[in-house]
């Protein structure tokens, strides 16, 4: 079945703590994101922005304001729909003790051998075919991967997925500045028609956001579009 189409996500006044922490992570958040937008997230570390990416995933609920998306409620999903309308690039990509085919899978679990290995072509990982090819053990007791090659591995699976709201955190994180280049080069291709919201620190580049939304303590500080800013 064809993935939904893109749709409008909108925060309204959403405020969450985390149950440890004595100051609310999101402080009365409010933020549209229009259905095929691109938008970048900036913020110091600790601000809040990886909580407000999950918080649109359900990882956990707001203690108060709404997160709706095409005009209803996340609550009012059921966990496949929301899964099928949105692809996460996490901060922290999980490796599994487990072959590369298993590792891919779990985002597209009818994906086919040609389609997962052309996949892994697009996202420049060919080099993992070689040797055992998807059946390669990945994780302990098998190869482990660069910081580069994770960030490619979730973008594979953000791909295979193929939603289309696609969410980045930090996607080029500890990465060199030309492995920066290609992945970000990826990115701009795969995303296309489809709803991004992006974290990221790096200031170069955001000209090519619809939006650019700066947080500070869990509250929105500034956003606008490149020139406003
Ligand atoms: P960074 O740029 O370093 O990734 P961030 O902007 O993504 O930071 P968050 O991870 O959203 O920040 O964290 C916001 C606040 O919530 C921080 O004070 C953090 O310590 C706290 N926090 C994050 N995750 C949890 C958690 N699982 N339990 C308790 N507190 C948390
Ligand atoms: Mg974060």
């Amino acid at each position: 079945t064809a993935a939904p189409a893109p749709a409008a996500v909108a925060f309204n006044n959403v405020s969450f703590r985390y149950s440890q922490q004595a100051q609310p992570a999101l402080d009365r958040v409010s933020l549209t994101l229009n259905a095929g937008e691109r938008v970048a997230l900036l913020g110091r570390t600790g601000c809040g922005k990886s909580t407000l990416l999950q918080l649109l995933t359900r990882a956990w609920d707001p203690q108060s304001g709404e997160i709706t998306l095409a005009g209803r409620p996340l609550a009012q999903y059921s966990e496949d729909a929301l899964r099928a309308s949105m692809s996460v690039v996490p901060q922290r990509v999980h490796l599994f003790s487990a072959t590369l085919r298993d590792n891919l899978l779990l985002a597209a679990p009818d994906a086919s051998d040609a389609r997962l290995a052309d996949t892994l072509r697009q996202v420049g990982l060919d080099k993992l075919l070689e040797d055992s090819g998807l059946n390669s053990w990945l994780g302990e007791g098998g190869r482990q991967l660069s910081g580069g090659e994770l960030r490619r591995l979730a973008i594979a699976r953000a791909l295979l997925h193929d939603a289309p709201m696609m969410l980045l955190d930090e996607p080029t994180e500890g990465l060199d500045a030309e492995t920066e280049q290609q992945i970000l080069a990826l990115l701009d291709k795969v995303t296309a028609n489809k709803t991004v919201l992006m974290i990221t620190h790096r200031l170069r580049g955001l000209a090519d956001f619809n939006q650019i939304v700066v947080m500070d303590n869990g509250q929105i500080i500034e956003s606008g579009n490149h020139d406003e800013l």
